[in-house]
């Protein structure tokens, strides 16, 4: 398109270097692109496409909005990672450009949320209320959880601290999972440990509190959402449909302060640490 207006730039496919670059190869028929798809999951049959845009303008309109965010987190990642090539000179394999791609994704949808959540706090509620963690009613207990995913590690954290009716601190726990994880995965993840948790402690009613609006909203709703997160999000709906005693809501971060400290204490992969109190008896 540059050359066309007359910028004299290169015409060949800086990923592959076989091909011109334009917009079918860039996004499709190059081998990182088709690469790109397929870790997404998605085959697209491209034998009868001559023209991307019109043909992607087409396919959006029969496309579920689930769906269209995934073309459009490929295509965008797909996007990222060719401008890296050209100029950062910096190559990355197919499955991080996605990895990266979902994560911007799913951070600005939660952040979205956030956004959202706290403006109707702020007409409906005093805000100030909402900053401190509360105890639950007498005989209750409550199961705060916090993830923690720290950019570019192989592993995520996930904390619970369960506490009861006088705010006492019963037990906590903490875990460290390997492998690459978008915050949504991590917190849903961390839900579905501390609704596990939860269902285990019987004849109580457990208040399970969590801070990833986003994901206590899909749970909550029984939104249908994309195969990331889809699986951990059905268990914590099975759960909750299973356990009439347990109850999910979202917190705000400043009020889930003591899980957010827990997921920060180091724990080996694969590991559950379990913080007791030690009570001595003279
Ligand atoms: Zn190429």
């Amino acid at each position: 398109m540059l050359r066309g207006r007359g910028v004299n730039v290169p015409i060949i496919c800086p990923m592959c270097d076989s091909d011109v670059e334009h917009l079918l190869h860039v996004f499709f028929d190059c081998e990182f692109a088709s690469r790109c798809w397929q870790y997404m999951g998605s085959v697209l049959d491209m034998r009868e496409v001559f023209f991307a845009p019109s043909w992607l303008l087409q396919i959006l309109n029969s496309l579920s909005r689930e769906e269209a965010v995934l073309v459009a987190t490929t295509l965008w990642g797909i996007w990222n990672m060719r401008n890296k090539k050209v100029w950062e000179n910096n190559c990355v394999t197919p499955s991080l450009a996605m990895d990266w791609s979902k994560k911007q994704v799913s951070e600005w949808r939660e952040a979205q949320m956030k956004r959202c959540g706290s403006q109707t706090l702020a007409h409906e509620r005093d805000v100030t209320a909402d900053l401190k963690w509360v105890a639950p009613a007498e005989g209750e207990l409550k199961l705060n959880v916090d993830a923690l995913v720290v950019e570019g590690s192989t592993s995520f954290s996930i904390a619970m601290v369960l506490r009861n009716h006088n705010g006492q601190f019963v037990e906590g726990r903490n875990f460290r999972g390997a492998g690459h994880a978008t915050v949504l995965e991590a917190e849903t993840r961390g839900l579905v440990e501390t609704l596990d948790w939860a269902r285990n402690i019987p004849g109580k009613k457990v208040t399970v509190e969590s801070d990833s609006m986003l994901a206590v909203n899909a749970i909550c709703r029984k939104v249908r959402y994309h195969p990331e997160v889809g699986y951990n999000m059905e268990r914590c709906q099975a759960m909750l449909e299973d356990n009439r005693n347990i109850f999910l809501c979202f917190i705000r971060r400043q009020a889930n302060k003591a899980a957010h400290l827990m997921a920060r204490v180091p724990c080996s992969v694969d590991c559950f640490n379990v913080f007791c109190l030690l009570l001595a008896f003279c």
